[in-house]
């Protein structure tokens, strides 16, 4: 409701004209201002100390005093004191001429100004052509342009010229909801306040004070339910107990009627229904629920009641003496106290990023009511299956390590045992800490492996046949094109590597010649350097050689392709299935075989680097993890095994 709205529906008749609370009680000094402490200290200091900034930008939601706090300074800027005498304070009087001036919206330096309704560059050139003159009666002219944001380019252009010499004379107070969409040229020249949202309990404090010296009476509970509607704004704050007030018609406000202003649910209610949808109980949860929707309540409010029962639970399994404070209401002190009890932090977190899921959808929905309803059943669902951490522990129960590797086409028929990956919307804090399987071995991504290849472009080319492992062990002398792959990798050949990956097709290859096809993106020297490096790094001489035949697909799309279809294969699993459908969001994000204990696994870089260490592995093949954004460079994988032997 605007306070045109609110003004004119609690027009008392006869009486003086009813003020809306918001505009009565609307602070006339920073002392008054609510919630913005930091703010009021740095502007009090500058004032006192005369150290005034050319401009100031006050960003934040709607409602936190932005426009309040320019006038309380357009007023600090030009009060003159009860006795006309005064200079610059930071305690404007509030009686003096300017002062009264300022607060009715008439005085003639103090330029009040709608970034959203004049956008244009000519309404900025005529505002901003009075700057030059002086002021008319106060000590400064004072520009306050409120949604600066909403500016046209040149109107911001036009602005600059003026921020960038400025009359001594001038201020600019300028605020905005969207400090972002403010050009940094501007805002480089401003001092910069970020308002922040007011606490509910601040809200419902300067709510109970307002309540009192209008002589009404408003329950605890009912400023509670208004500073939690109020979500930070003291105006919105003020604008919904005018509402109640006017419904009380001079009884007392109850919750009970907040409640039904609000089209809130009632707390013991929401109780009942997040009880129900961790029973998984659908059918009485869809009662439960549309009893609430015909009893007026938004099913986006109600999903938001929701969530923050449920935030609540989480707290009280935390911090169970949160119950004991006296300010929680009986609802959640008992309900959600026994509740917190037979539910694990695991199975409450999925809860939530359920529900959370479902406010973005029902936010969106042609049918808020639908979505709402299947965000509920999805939640139900999910209470009759295992929390991820429980769904491995019998997944392990169920497939011991003893199982012999096998190669992975075997394997593909066999899904992966340990589908891991799609824990994560689920808050991978809740995973255990994966089992102490080699296969869980990141050392490939992280650790030494970058370490020796530091020094190793220095040394002298040598006549042993192998190089050195990062592990100290011999390497073989490449048997195929993927193992020269490796050893690019291995040793940071980085650009080398990338280029073999994704630019060349393998022709032929023989130990001590190899025959590619060059992609145009590859570099026309590739050859030479290529042969350079496997002469250095193998101490064999190596003819490296271009050919026109067509040759095979490129290591990236090898690898791409192998993914893809072991994505594909891990995505048919019934249990992977059970989870995405569960968690909503959930993507596969890769797939690792756990392996024997010989095994290795491919690490990925995880960075940006291009640095994916490959390491070597054994034929038992070893899948990589994988991401779904096909970022082939940090993959390795196993296509190329048979290849080896
Ligand atoms: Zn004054």
């Amino acid at each position: 409701m605007t306070d045109a709205e609110a003004l004119s529906a609690l027009k008392s008749d006869g009486r003086a004209p009813y003020r809306v609370l918001a505009r009565k009680y609307r602070p006339a000094t920073f002392a008054e201002l609510v919630g913005q402490d930091a703010l009021v200290r740095t502007l009090t200091n500058a004032l006192r100390s005369g150290r005034l900034a050319q401009a100031y930008m006050l960003s934040g939601v709607r409602g936190v005093g932005k426009t309040t706090t320019a006038r309380i300074l357009a007023r600090a800027l030009n009060c003159v004191g009860a006795d006309g005498k005064g200079g610059l304070t930071a305690e404007p009087c509030g009686v003096c001429e300017h002062c009264r001036a300022i607060a009715d919206d008439r005085h003639l330096d103090v330029i009040e100004m709608d970034g959203a309704t004049h956008t244009g560059k000519d309404e900025i050139r005529e505002l901003l052509d009075g700057v030059r003159y002086r002021p008319t009666t106060g000590r400064y002219k004072v520009y306050i342009i409120d949604e600066v944001h909403m500016l046209s380019e040149k109107a911001f252009n036009a602005l600059l010229k003026t921020l960038e010499e400025p009359p001594p004379h001038v201020r600019f107070v300028f605020a905005t909801t969207e400090i972002r969409k403010v050009p940094v040229t501007v805002l480089s020249r401003c001092q910069r306040f970020d308002l922040r949202r007011v606490d509910g309990s601040r809200i419902a404090g300067h709510l109970a004070d307002i309540a009192g010296r209008e002589g009404a009476c408003v329950s605890p509970q009912a400023l509670r339910l208004i500073a939690r509607a109020a979500d930070g704004s003291i105006r919105d704050g003020l604008s919904l107990l005018d509402q109640a007030l006017a419904l009380a018609a001079g009884r007392a406000v109850d919750a009970a009627m907040v409640q039904e202003m609000l089209g809130l649910a009632d707390r013991t209610q929401i109780f009942e229904l997040v009880e129900a949808l961790f029973a998984g109980d659908a059918g009485a949860a869809l009662t439960l629920f549309s009893a609430m929707y015909d009893a007026g309540a938004d099913p986006l409010l109600l999903l938001e009641d929701l969530l923050e029962a449920v935030h609540w639970l989480t707290r009280i399994k935390i911090t169970p003496t949160v119950v004991d404070s006296p300010d929680i209401a009986e609802a959640e002190r008992v309900r959600g106290g026994q509740l917190a009890e037979r539910l694990d932090v695991a199975e409450i977190s999925r809860a939530w990023q359920i529900l959370l899921k479902g406010l973005g959808e029902v936010r969106y929905a042609p049918q808020p009511l639908a979505a709402a309803e299947m965000a509920l059943i999805r939640m139900c669902y999910a209470a009759t299956l295992p929390t991820p951490a429980k769904a491995l522990q019998r997944l392990s129960a169920a497939a011991p390590d003893t199982e012999p590797a096998r190669s992975a086409n075997e394997r593909a028929v066999a899904p992966p045992a340990r589908p891991e990956a799609p824990s994560r919307p689920a808050a991978a804090s809740l995973v255990p800490a994966p089992p102490a399987s080699p296969a869980f071995d990141r050392r490939g991504s992280t650790l030494p492996v970058a370490k020796p290849a530091a020094t190793t472009p220095l040394t002298v080319p040598t006549t042993d046949a192998s190089a050195s492992t990062p592990d100290g062990g011999k390497r073989p002398p490449p048997r195929c094109f993927e193992d020269i792959v490796d050893l690019l990798a291995e040793q940071r050949e980085m650009i080398l590597h990338g280029h073999v990956l994704g630019n060349v097709r393998l022709v032929s290859f023989q130990r001590g010649r190899i025959e590619l096809r060059l992609e145009e993106a590859a570099p026309p020297d590739l050859p030479q350097r290529l042969s350079r490096f496997l002469a250095e790094h193998t101490g064999e001489r190596w003819l490296v050689s271009v050919s026109d035949a067509p040759g095979g697909a490129t290591i990236t799309e090898q690898r791409n392709a192998a993914s893809a279809s072991r994505l594909a294969r891990a995505a048919a699993h019934p249990l992977v299935k059970a989870v995405l459908a569960t968690f909503p969001g959930a993507r596969l994000d890769g797939v690792r075989t756990a392996g024997r204990a010989s095994d290795v696994t491919v690490g990925d870089s995880g960075g940006g680097d291009g640095g994916g260490e490959d390491r070597e592995t054994e034929e038992d093949g070893v899948m990589a993890p994988i991401r779904a954004d096909g970022d082939a460079e940090d993959m390795t994988d196993d296509s190329a095994d048979g290849d080896r032997d």
